[in-house]
């Protein structure tokens, strides 16, 4: 299934897959009874780092451009929220809430 989403005045199709579909707080359940051996925030780091290395190479110009591997990136942006969410345990702020009051500022910003 696919939702219409609009970023920056740009429409874009969002594919949401509902088969194997978790929510935030399944997720974020999951994630907190997961081992974690490092800090959450160089983890946010180094991860962020790594979807950097791709899109650079999916960004170089000619022969030497390697086009991104979404599969890849999905991981890399999984590893990205991983960490994101273990920070947020952390500090006791659910997914959830961080949604929701991401997309009340963003919408109070773009409304005005
Ligand atoms: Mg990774």
């Amino acid at each position: 299934m696919f939702v219409q989403s609009s970023v920056k005045q740009k429409r874009t199709w969002v594919r949401l897959m509902f088969d194997d579909d978790v929510s935030f707080n399944e997720y974020q359940v999951l994630v907190a009874e997961m081992p974690l051996y490092d800090d959450p925030l160089i983890g946010i780091m180094g991860e962020a780092g790594e979807v950097a290395e791709l899109v650079k190479k999916d960004r170089r110009p000619g022969d030497r451009r390697r086009e991104i591997d979404k599969d890849e990136l999905t991981k890399e942006l999984g590893d990205i929220l991983w960490y994101v969410t273990r920070l947020a345990h952390q500090y006791d702020i659910s997914l959830q809430y961080i949604a929701n009051e991401n997309i009340k500022k963003l919408t109070a910003r773009h409304n005005n």
